[in-house]
């Protein structure tokens, strides 16, 4: 590898040429499929591991089941599946029955939904609110003036917290809902069980980041 780190974000070949899609593909100076060879045997003895061999095999046959079409190919298939229905079928599929559900309290009412619809689906939901706890901001470092509202009491995000309930819960799999960036991040390090994203936090657009990749050559030009 002539260059140090891998970049497949900017590969510069049609996916249909790449090394990674096809043998004897084509591949640039930062290929990992050509020069981290070592790392890809590597990483299949991990999905030998019992915590992930069935994990793993019924997460590649769930993104399979997200197309409709298949028989067209691969050029005509359709997506048919939303990711709350995906969870949902991964989840059976896996024979999880007891769901986390960790949000954030600004999207409280879309949990109350979500608990809902996995409840309906017959999953027992656990859901634990991010300001679980009530700690002040100040116990982790902050001063005042760094709130959101200042100089006024003002109950932290503990996203630590809210693993240790579920993890006290036994969850067999937990799904973040809105958790800020870097709150997410403490989550995912101290939850026991396997953990899902069904969304993610962004305050402008809705929950959606991508509208800003989307529309990077119109209103978000800005960030280029
Ligand atoms: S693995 Fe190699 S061929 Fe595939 S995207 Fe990355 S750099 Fe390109």
């Amino acid at each position: 590898m002539t260059q140090k780190f891998s970049d497949c974000a900017r590969c510069p070949f049609a996916i249909a040429e790449r090394l990674c899609r096809t043998p004897n593909g084509k591949a640039p100076a930062f290929c990992p499929t050509r020069d981290l060879s070592q790392l890809t045997q590597a990483s299949l003895k991990i999905y030998k591991q019992d915590k992930y061999a069935e994990f793993a095999r019924q997460a590649s046959i769930q993104e399979a089941e997200g197309y409709a079409d298949k028989d067209l190919g691969y050029a005509r298939v359709r997506p048919a599946k939303t990711r709350i229905e995906e969870i949902a079928e991964f989840a059976n599929k896996m024979n999880f029955r007891r769901l986390g559900l960790a949000f954030c309290v600004g999207l409280r009412r879309e949990a109350k939904i979500v608990a809902d619809i996995y409840s309906d689906k017959g999953f027992e939901v656990v859901s634990v609110i991010c300001k679980t706890g009530c700690s002040d901001k100040n116990l982790i470092g902050l001063n005042d003036t760094q709130k959101i509202v200042p100089n006024e009491p003002e109950a932290m995000c503990n996203p630590a917290v809210q693993a240790l309930v579920l993890n006290e819960a036994k969850t067999d799999f937990n799904i973040l809902l809105g958790l800020c960036v870097g709150h997410d991040s403490i989550f995912l390090q101290e939850a026991d069980a396997p953990c899902t994203v069904l969304a993610v936090k962004d305050r402008v657009l809705g929950h959606n980041p991508l509208a800003a990749v989307y529309n990077i050559d119109s209103y978000y030009r800005s960030l280029k």
